[in-house]
């Protein structure tokens, strides 16, 4: 379960004149809140007719999935969920939303939170539209388009041998270790990011960056690009401002807690962890 694009899933900007609302899959938002159906163990969509609030030129059109149109919309501020409906962060849904229900709700948090913040021309603040061609929004007065943000994000597994380092963040659940990562700067590459961030965090040089995997991270709008990277020098001295506590551990000396399924930190980490388990160890 990730926040990746179903296979099942086409995308669309427009509706098509033959999508009908009231037989759509909605995302409604209240802030980064998804409003869901809650029962038992797990949540649902609301029914489309919760989405009846929302005034036409407020929803965005995601495409179909399995034959269904799906919206997403920002709920009014004065709206107030209906009997058995709640609103809840989409950290909290992970494992209770169907899987491609929980992957769309991070396209559509995502969507919902640009058209919100775009609403007026960053350049001269004239109020800007929606345009049908693709998904952006125009300023009529100088033509200023803006786009749907995505901002690129390195995460970095250091591996000595049998060790990999692992760092923790001040606002990290307690006993929580995990991967570095960072933003990628404007005119870096994602290597050389990689390189400067895990300098910067933990004061430690790395060599030979090998592309592991990437991840949709919807929190806000992030795209985490994870590596694993060979250990070339220097002593761990962690950065005060981003990082807690960083070490070296290994198969026999975890942290109390590592990162949850929903991140691609856990996989990676699996991951390096089950080639040492496999490799003989160094004489
Ligand atoms: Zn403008």
């Amino acid at each position: 379960m990730t926040f990746d694009t179903p296979d099942a899933f086409e995308a669309a900007v427009a509706a098509p004149p033959e999508a009908d609302p009231s037989q759509a899959l909605w995302f409604l938002f209240k802030g980064p809140q998804l409003l869901v159906r809650p029962d038992d163990a797990r949540a649902h969509l609301p029914s489309a007719s919760a989405a009846a609030q929302v005034e036409p030129a407020h929803r965005l059109y995601l495409g179909r999935l399995r034959g269904r149109h799906v919206y997403a919309a920002e709920l009014p501020a004065r709206a107030e969920p209906d009997d058995g409906h709640v609103t809840q962060g989409l950290r909290a849904l992970f494992g209770r939303l169907d899987d491609e229900l929980f992957a769309l709700a991070g396209r559509a948090v995502q969507l919902v939170d640009w058209n919100r913040t775009h609403r007026y021309c960053g350049a001269c603040g004239t109020p800007t539209a929606l345009r049908a061609s693709e998904r952006s929004r125009e300023c009529p007065s100088c033509k200023l388009v803006a786009y749907p943000r995505v901002a690129p994000a390195i995460m970095a597994l250091v591996r000595d041998g049998q060790r990999i380092l692992l760092a923790r963040s001040p606002h990290f659940a307690p006993g929580m270790y995990s991967a570095l990562a960072g933003f990628v700067e404007p005119g870096e590459s994602l290597e050389q990011c990689l390189v400067r961030e895990v300098r910067e965090e933990v004061g430690v040089e790395v060599a030979r960056p090998r592309y592991f995997g990437s991840q949709s991270w919807p929190f806000p709008h992030s795209m985490m690009i994870a590596f694993v990277a060979d250990y070339a020098g220097g002593e761990i001295s962690p950065d005060p401002a981003e990082i807690e506590d960083a070490g070296w551990f290994d198969l026999h000396h975890l942290p109390p807690q590592l990162p949850g399924k929903i991140s691609i930190s856990r996989r990676l980490i699996d991951a390096v962890l089950a080639d040492i388990a496999q490799e003989p160890p160094a004489s």
